[in-house]
């Protein structure tokens, strides 16, 4: 800078006498006419692009080249320095400081140019071809220089000068030669011919116009590419903290600043936390969400660029160059998530511009959209530990506090679990009505509740039944215990419509040391209460006896060996419609067992039979067979149908598994994409690494995937992003009461969101009446199954049904598919994206 300053003062006169003199005298005007054309070009500069920076590139060789010819060397830098200054402070609103460096760059660049001039022309006062060549490269030469000095000084901010010298040139030299060129042949009209100088200036401009709109187009693509880049980096991530770290390096690298911190919000206390930060820590953020120094930055909806004087009138101190930063609100539609505060830009021009504040405000949606996707994660997480009705423990938590428990079994301690059922609970539910049983729990869970105390987990496990963990030494504790517990029945229970009198029977399993893993406790627990519910005893405590031998369970086992070796297992399907528009898309197979004696055998019964036994295998293939065998049928009809078939854990552990869907498949002819195989997250939790490579083989053939009872499982979110699913399914627990209770409208809302969020397609199971329907399709839920549509069916009234039900049914197209709904990610907007407004008629429930 000192250097270009000693030039400015020391240079003018430098050089051949005759400068002083203008080529061709000219009139008065000529120089206001100057001065404005180097505003001008100045004003408007080209962007040509170099790495994350655009260099600004001025068109002042035209108005240059005739400096050179009709002002003298005094006159040609006023023009040039006073034309130049106006635009750089009042248009382009540059620091003073990069003003003057610039100033002093243009008189030394018209110096520099007037002085090659001089020295080719010599003594000659010509205007031929000589002439032309000397203003070309004297303009070339200028602008050479220019260069340099511009990479010199940038380069001491940055360093390289070297790299960037190079760079520059390579983006710029073929422009200053064109333009050199074109100045010239401008000037050389201008003498003979002023007239036809005018007209040279139209293809000029209208070249310069055009370069200049191509590259503001390459600056919006980039900073398109950069936000795309963000998106996709913070979407990889569902923990807070981690998202914003993310953020933070890519918006410190696109915005060039040497510190940004992001600052989130606690939602209940609205206290402030450094969820991310770059460079040297921020030591002056806001404390709280409503600190009054920071509020009006928190509060408004747009990137604020902070400047120095209002900093210290807000008595804010950000930053260590005493420049300007950006602060932007992160910020979800009507709430405030947390703020992002950037400073210290680097370079030689330590400020933020306004399109930086614009650039960190796009930054900021993505990265709030991404915050808050995290946020629905955990709230999901969170109710995935809790039972609905009651609010205890539900199993999943159960089983891993009882892991733990089992982990930290010491040897003198006991680990015990006692299982509670209430007896006859399915005749009062199916009597009295389901809300008198649900009554019966609460009052149930109130009741346990005062019994134990924060020693004590107790969680509800199943429908009508509650386990307690107990770890104590004393000898007698379980049975102790045991005795409190069945005295909880004593009374008897007074619900708003009934009183009933009310029987519990208690089963008790203690751990062997490593025995049995936290599941297997369980199951002895439950053994033994379904003794003491058989035979009356109220209490039990697990023995071998009592297990497993049990000639139910050998019997219904070998019923069910049987069955499938005769193949008197049968497929129902259960019709699944695409919420937009009614069109019934597919079906989910059940499988369905006819007991001959027994008569319908729920699959709850005999699945996890079948699971335990090794007859799941066969199970799934029996399975199979039926559901390509009857898409091979609706395909032969005409129409195309996606059919969804329910997967056990083992099957997705199963490396033959692949082989087997693909052998059915072949047999029937049927194309993969037909078929969605649904799992749950079990799978995931037993050996995830392996469930992932059978699901990304599932995928890579063709088949899509679905997860299963979403939302009452374990916390695998995580695997949820790695896992090639197609489709998200609502566990129907939460959809069936969806219209009267609030929770579980949230978490059908979150759900959708998420699944939305992750790309996935959302359908929801157990849609019993229209007005639910309606609601999930207002909520941007893309398919639905239930009752309200219709109950799983026969393969031959399911076809019946397609025909009379009412509703359209996807057919083959003419290029023969039905495309399955698949979401893609949008970009382009936050996080509560459903579909937009589709034509299509209602469905008819
Ligand atoms: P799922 O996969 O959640 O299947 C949906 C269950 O919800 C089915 O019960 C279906 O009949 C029932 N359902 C559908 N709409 C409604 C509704 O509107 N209201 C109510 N209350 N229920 C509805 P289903 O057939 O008893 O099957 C129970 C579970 O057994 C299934 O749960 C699935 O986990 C398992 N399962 C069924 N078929 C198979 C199979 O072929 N293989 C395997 N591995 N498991 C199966
Ligand atoms: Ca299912
Ligand atoms: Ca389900």
């Amino acid at each position: 800078m000192a250097f270009a300053m000693a030039a400015l003062a020391g240079l003018p006169w430098w050089g051949h006498p005759d400068m002083a003199e203008a080529w061709v005298p000219s009139s008065w005007w000529s120089l206001p006419v100057l001065a404005a054309a180097f505003a001008l070009a100045t004003a408007f500069p080209l962007y040509i692009q170099y790495r994350r920076e655009a260099i600004a590139y001025s068109l002042s060789e035209l108005p240059a080249a005739m400096a050179l010819v009709f002002l003298g060397i005094g006159p040609a830098i006023g023009a040039r320095v006073v034309g130049g200054l106006v635009a750089l402070l009042l248009a382009r609103r540059s620091s003073v400081h990069k003003s003057l460096f610039n100033a002093a760059l243009f008189a030394l660049e018209m110096t520099v140019s007037f002085r090659v001039f001089h020295l080719i022309m010599h003594d000659e006062r010509g205007t031929g071809t000589r002439f032309f060549f000397a203003v070309v490269v004297s303009l070339f030469v200028a602008a050479l220089v220019d260069t340099v000095l511009v990479s010199w000084a940038i380069s001491r901010f940055e360093g390289g000068f070297a790299v960037r010298l190079r760079a520059e040139l390579r983006s710029t030299v073929s422009v200053i030669v064109v333009s050199s060129i074109a100045a010239a042949v401008l000037a050389a009209f201008s003498l003979h011919q002023p007239l036809l100088a005018a007209f040279g200036l139209v293809p000029i401009l209208a070249v310069w116009a055009l370069l200049r709109r191509h590259g503001r187009a390459t600056q919006q693509l980039r900073d398109f590419e950069a936000l795309h880049r963000l998106s996709s980096s913070v979407s990889r991530s569902l923990h807070r903290d981690e998202i914003a770290q993310m953020a933070i390096v890519e918006i410190q690298d696109i915005l060039r600043s040497d510190r940004a911190t992001v600052v989130l919000f606690e939602e209940s206390s609205g206290v402030a936390w450094v969820a991310a930060s770059a460079g040297p820590p921020l030591d002056d953020l806001p404390t709280r969400l409503d600190d009054p120094r920071w509020h009006a930055f928190v509060a408004g909806a747009a990137p604020v660029l902070l400047e120095p004087a209002v900093m210290s009138g807000r008595g804010i101190s950000l930053g260590a160059k005493g420049a300007n930063a950006i602060v932007v609100p992160v910020r979800d539609d009507e709430q405030a998530l947390g703020l992002l505060v950037v400073c210290d830009r680097n370079g030689p021009h330590a400020r933020f511009e306004s399109n930086d504040a614009l650039r960190a405000g796009a930054m900021a949606d993505r990265l709030a959209a991404a915050l808050r996707n995290a946020e629905l994660h955990e709230h999901i997480e969170d109710e995935a530990w809790r039972d609905r009705l009651t609010g205890l423990a539900n199993r999943t938590a159960f089983e891993r506090v009882l892991g733990e428990a089992l982990q930290a079994e010491g040897t003198a301690s006991t680990v015990a679990v006692l299982m509670l059922g209430i007896d006859r609970f399915r005749e009062v539910n199916e009597t009295l009505g389901y809300h008198v049983g649900d009554e019966i729990l609460k009052e149930t869970t109130k009741r346990l509740l005062q019994l134990v105390d924060d020693r004590h987990t107790l969680a509800r496990v199943a429908g009508d039944e509650f386990a307690l963990l107990v770890v104590d030494d004393a000898p007698d504790a379980v049975a102790t215990m045991a005795e409190r517990l069945l005295g909880i029945a004593l009374d008897s229970f007074r619900l708003p419509d009934a009183e009933l009198v009310i029987d519990v029977s208690i089963g008790a399993a203690e751990s062997q040391h490593g025995v049995s893993g936290p599941a297997g406790l369980l199951r002895k627990a439950d053994v033994a209460m379904r003794w003491a519910k058989e035979h009356h005893t109220g209490f039990e405590m697990y023995r071998v006896e009592i297990d497993q031998r049990t000639p139910e369970r050998l019997s219904l086992l070998a019923d069910l060996r049987a069955a499938l070796e005769h193949c008197h297992l049968d497929v129902h399907f259960q019709p699944k419609i695409d919420l937009v528009n009614g069109v019934v898309v597919g079906a989910e197979a059940l499988v369905r067992w006819e007991h001959p004696t027994r008569g319908f055998v729920p699959p709850v019964d005999f699945v996890p039979l079948a699971e335990t036994t090794g007859l799941i295998t066969e199970l799934t293939d029996q399975v199979l067979g039926k559901v390509t065998s009857a898409l091979r049928l609706l395909n032969d009809i005409g129409f195309r149908l996606d059919m969804s078939l329910n997967l056990s854990t083992l099957d997705l552990l199963d490396h033959d598994l692949v082989a087997r869907v693909e052998r059915y498949l072949d047999q029937h002819g049927v194309p993969a994409d037909q078929l969605t195989l649904e799992i749950t997250e079990t799978a995931l939790l037993e050996d995830g690494a392996r469930a992932l490579e059978t699901a990304e083989a599932l995928q890579a053939m063709g088949a899509h995937l679905s997860i299963d009872d979403f939302g009452t499982g374990f916390s695998s979110l995580s695997y949820l992003r790695m896992l090639p699913a197609a489709e998200l399914k609502i566990d129907r627990s939460f959809v069936t009461n969806l219209l009267s209770e609030t929770r579980d409208e949230v978490i059908v809302r979150s759900t959708i969101d998420l699944g939305h969020n992750l790309g996935l397609r959302v359908a929801a199971e157990g849609v019993e009446d229209g007005a639910t329907l309606e609601r999930l399709r207002e909520l941007g839920c893309d398919l639905a199954q239930g009752y309200g549509i219709s109950r799983p069916m026969p393969l031959s009234r399911f076809v019946a049904w397609l025909t009379t039900s009412g509703h359209e049914v996807a057919r083959a197209g003419v290029d023969g598919a039905w495309k399955p709904l698949s979401r893609p990610l949008d970009v382009s907007s936050g996080p509560t994206v459903g579909p937009g407004p589709r034509a299509g008629k209602p469905p008819v429930v």
